[in-house]
């Protein structure tokens, strides 16, 4: 446990507030880390730093002591700040604890020379979502052209060294940076000039390489969570915890992970989450500076928020990321319990579409899954779901999926989100034809589920050629008979619509006869697959096979009848699902409904289904 720190100016009932890192990859997410753990701080001076299960843990001293150059220490309230050590990834930051966001404020990081870039922009949405607290580092600032680094200095400091060429191009890189939050509707400024924190956020120019900035991104952390977040950072006895992963361990069995992010636990607490169980050992790795014996862990008969701590106990392999777990207390009725642990699970069930059509969709920890629903529901995306499961995908995953291979077999696939596909439930889906999307970042996700449903339309577009009638209409051209029967030969004028080969054409004004299919075109003297409005063009038609049952030019239609498009119901049909187009003028349906009403209701009544 880390030791508690000796000043008197900290309340005893502020706990930790606790922090993640999150922004899109390369942007120094990680570095920024290593780089406020203190790597870059000298040997036996880590100053209290302790690493913790999932997470690291800065002791207001230490933090004290890297922001006395900005000369605004006075007063720390909090006991010091826990970092969650997994940057970026959804399925950690976005983690909650009883409804609300497990991390009480969160580092976006953004590359100083990239702006905003995708992820950054999938950040802050599940920001939003959580209504969660957070700050800007606008990371890299060394790498802007003639940059003077100045170690481990608080920014304004390391600001005034730098040309007059090297502010203008900062300055024009910050403002630009401004705009692009300003496009996501969020207003966002220089932290040492923003008079409004709160309704506007706070942008810290860093360095992780150098560690110019992190001073001053340390303690706004700090003042900015005691000054705004008392009542959630008020020490309760309430236990508040939240399962970050589920791992065997060598001679402890499962274990769970967990944030402890208020309340105290011990030792043979009785929990809940999934299971009902009791706490075999709480344990935390050993200090660092200590002898490290590889999968020794520190005992502890008690912790207090918030830390990051492992769980041994029985049954554990029931648990679930991303869950809360309960401690029953001597007052506490176990049947409450276990119907609030419920709650977690049926909040995320109740996004499931109602219909039962949709694909399934498998996460690693609840509020990841939580999270995907969400941005499958949002209009730009819109894909139903009709399942969801939690952890590996499994044998019984791919079965549940499989259901829509029936229903709507686009949606018999399975979005798996940062989780593993066992090699069973892969063998299963290829054999049943379940496809399996696996990605890590939540949009990737969507790219290629609508590159494959995209692929499918055009496949169905093709499929759909050989049926799909194109309306048109066709003059004769005098002098242009070239064969009356068998096949018949013909010079025509387009005169609306697209004339294609395989198009049926019918004789409207003789009570629609069909005289055949179009069977080649000639443009020229050359063949061409279709010809448009306004071309005149050498068409054979190929009519029926038996002798009796062929067309001629002359008996059954003369001259002066216009030639078209046999169309159906279906035909129409098959236009509307495949080759409906945005402007009216190209749209093949709207040109076919156009066509259809000037030959009135003649060819309705003929094609008999319209
Ligand atoms: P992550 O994907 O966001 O975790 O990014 P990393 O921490 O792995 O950093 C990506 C790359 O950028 C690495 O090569 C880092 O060394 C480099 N990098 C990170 N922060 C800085 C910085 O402040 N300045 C410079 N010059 N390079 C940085």
């Amino acid at each position: 446990v880390p030791k508690s720190d000796a000043s008197p100016k900290q309340s005893e009932d502020l706990r930790s507030p606790i922090c993640c890192i999150m922004g899109h990859v390369d942007t120094g997410k990680t570095k920024l880390l290593d780089c406020i753990r203190g790597t870059n701080v000298q040997e036996g001076e880590a100053g209290g730093i302790t690493q913790q299960i999932g997470a690291t843990y800065f002791p207001a001293a230490n933090i004290r002591e890297r922001t006395k150059e900005l000369k605004a220490d006075a007063t720390l309230k909090v006991p010091g700040l826990l970092v969650i050590d997994t940057p970026g990834h959804e399925s950690f930051t976005n983690l909650r604890s009883r409804g609300s966001g497990l991390c009480d404020i969160a580092i976006l990081v953004v590359d100083i020379m990239h702006g905003l870039e995708p992820q950054t922009i999938e950040s802050l949405n599940l920001l939003k979502m959580r209504k969660t607290e957070f700050i800007i580092a606008l990371n890299k600032v060394d790498r802007l052209y003639d940059w003077k680094a100045r170690r481990n200095s608080p920014i304004g400091m390391t600001l005034k060294k730098q040309t007059k060429d090297v502010l203008s191009e900062f300055n024009r890189r910050v403002t630009h940076v401004i705009t692009q939050f300003k496009e996501q509707g969020l207003n966002t400024e220089l932290y040492y000039k923003n008079k409004e924190m709160g309704e506007t956020f706070s942008i810290v120019p860093t360095s992780a390489v150098t560690g110019e900035g992190i001073p001053d991104l340390l303690l706004l952390l700090v003042q900015w969570t005691q000054k705004t977040m008392v009542e959630k950072l008020t020490f309760s006895d309430e236990v508040q915890c939240t399962v970050l992963e589920v791992k065997v361990i060598e001679g402890l069995g499962t274990t769970i992970d967990v944030v402890l992010v208020n309340g105290v636990l011990h030792e043979g607490d009785q929990i809940v989450g999934p299971i009902v169980t009791s706490i075999r050992a709480l344990l935390t790795p050993h200090p660092m500076k200590e002898i490290r014996v590889k999968g020794a862990y520190m005992q502890h008969k008690e912790i207090k928020a918030a830390q990051g701590i492992k769980i041994a106990a029985q049954g554990l392999e029931h648990a679930i990321a991303g869950t809360s777990i309960y401690v029953v207390g001597p007052d506490d009725d176990l049947e409450d319990i276990k119907e609030a642990a419920k709650e977690d699970m049926q909040s995320v069930m109740s996004r499931i579409d109602k219909s039962g059509e949709g694909v399934y969709v498998q996460a690693s920890t609840l509020g990841s899954l939580e999270a995907l629903l969400e941005f499958l529901k949002t209009p730009e995306v819109n894909i139903p779901v009709s399942g969801i499961g939690l952890g590996p995908v499994h044998k019984k995953d791919v079965m549940k999926a499989s259901v829509m291979l029936e229903k709507k077999n686009e949606y018999a696939t399975i979005l798996a989100f940062d989780v593993k596909v066992t090699p069973e439930a892969r063998e299963l889906a290829d054999e049943l034809g379940v496809r399996i999307f696996i990605a890590d970042i939540i949009y990737h996700l969507f790219d290629q589920f609508k590159a494959y449903i995209d692929g499918l339309k055009e496949e169905r577009k093709r499929e759909a050629a050989d049926e799909a009638v194109f309306p048109c209409v066709l003059k004769i051209l005098p002098n242009c008979i070239f064969n009356k029967k068998d096949p018949i030969v013909l010079g025509v004028d387009i005169l609306e619509g697209i004339l294609r080969v395989g198009t049926p054409i019918c004789i409207p004004q003789r009570e629609f006869i069909d005289i055949g299919r179009i069977a080649s075109i000639e443009n020229n003297h050359k063949p061409v697959d279709s010809a448009k409005k306004g071309q005149k063009v050498a068409i054979k038609i190929a009519g029926s096979n038996t002798e009796e049952q062929q067309k001629m030019y002359g008996r059954h239609f003369e001259l002066e009848d216009e030639l078209v498009s046999h169309i159906s119901r279906r035909s129409i049909d098959i236009l509307k699902a495949n080759y409906r187009v945005g402007s009216e003028a190209e749209d093949p349906l709207q040109n076919s409904l156009n066509i259809t009403t000037k030959w009135t209701g003649a060819l309705l009544l003929v094609s008999g289904k319209l």
